[in-house]
């Protein structure tokens, strides 16, 4: 297994023993092993590292134990991590405070090695199946893309990182045409796979490109690093793979869809991820106005006159 795909772990405690201690037991373990020797440090460390398990000291001079879960627990970043208390002092009312706090588990100094390694084991399964879980909650059940709350979180921080960089960023949005009427003549579970089938030529992109269902028939597509000419022809593309497609239900059948295409340059200044969706929508109302089954970019009101 390659280095970068262990499990890491990352040990905070300000006992140096420790950390040597931990070193020459868990060396053969198939973990990184990750040490901080003060609280402040620590949790620098756990936000840069991502740890998957955190081995915590209660005791320390800077910050407590206490005090350095409460911040990993309040931080977006960091509040996924599993964290294993560690104390010298075997008091019940340490536990029960620690764990109330967000820890997965407790050991009390000094411990056996070989509970500290089954302990690891367990919370390390805890983090795979609560990732799988978090992951799982994000995804759309019926196309299997990303679904719109995870949409609003990855275009606010794509969106960032554009102007970070100073690097293109295009948005598409596209919406089923007569979807009502492909329902109502042919049934919901056909509308059903009809969504399915269009899912997968939308995914069917750059690895990069972020596809996810808005809702119900109307589809988002978040494409970093990308400029708009370089979308509008993968938009193209995407039309038209879909116009094309066969029914094998419904011989004869065509079913198109409408798209409109925005990025950070051409949206309205100064762009936002709001404004870039408004805009993309904009463009999507006129492929819809001039007949559906197009696609067109976003045309300012002062760029269009
Ligand atoms: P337009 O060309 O203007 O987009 O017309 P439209 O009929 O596609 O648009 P409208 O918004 O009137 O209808 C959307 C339809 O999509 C209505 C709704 O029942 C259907 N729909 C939304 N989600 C699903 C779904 O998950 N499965 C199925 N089968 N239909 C869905
Ligand atoms: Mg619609
Ligand atoms: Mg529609």
């Amino acid at each position: 297994m390659n280095e970068v795909n262990l499990p890491k772990l990352l040990v905070i405690d300000d006992s140096e023993l420790i950390h040597r201690l931990l070193r020459s037991r868990l060396q053969n373990e198939r973990i990184q092993l990750h040490s901080a020797s003060s609280s402040r440090e620590g949790l620098l460390m756990a936000r840069d590292l991502k740890p998957d398990v955190i081995l915590l000291d209660i005791d320390m001079p800077d910050l407590d134990g206490f005090e350095v879960i409460a911040r990993l627990k309040a931080d977006p970043d960091t509040q996924d991590i599993a964290v294993i208390f560690v104390s010298a002092a075997n008091e019940a009312g340490n536990m029960v405070r620690g764990l109330d706090l967000g820890a997965v588990d407790f050991i009390a100094k000094p411990f056996e090695i070989v509970e500290l390694k089954a302990r690891l084991r367990s919370a390390l399964r805890v983090q795979h199946l609560v990732r799988m879980l978090a992951q799982k909650a994000q995804i759309d059940g019926l196309s299997g893309l990303w679904n719109r709350s995870y949409f609003d979180q990855r275009l606010n921080a794509e969106f960032a990182e554009s102007v970070r960089y100073n690097k293109p960023l295009t948005l598409i949005l596209a919406d089923i045409d007569g979807f009502k009427a492909t329902n109502d003549q042919f049934g919901h579970l056909f509308g059903d796979i009809v969504i399915e089938r269009f899912a997968n030529i939308l995914s069917s992109g750059r690895v990069s490109d972020i596809a996810c269902r808005y809702g119900g028939e109307e589809f988002a597509i978040i494409l970093p690093q990308t400029t708009l000419s370089e979308a509008l022809e993968v938009t193209e593309r995407y039309r038209a793979q879909f116009a094309a497609v066969t029914w094998p239900q419904h011989s004869g059948l065509s079913i198109t869809a409408s798209f409109g295409v925005c990025d950070t340059e051409s949206s309205e200044a100064p762009p936002t991820p709001k404004s870039l969706i408004t805009s993309a929508d904009n463009a999507m109302y006129v492929a819809k106005q001039n007949g559906r089954n197009r696609v067109e970019r976003y045309m300012s009101k002062v760029q269009s006159t």
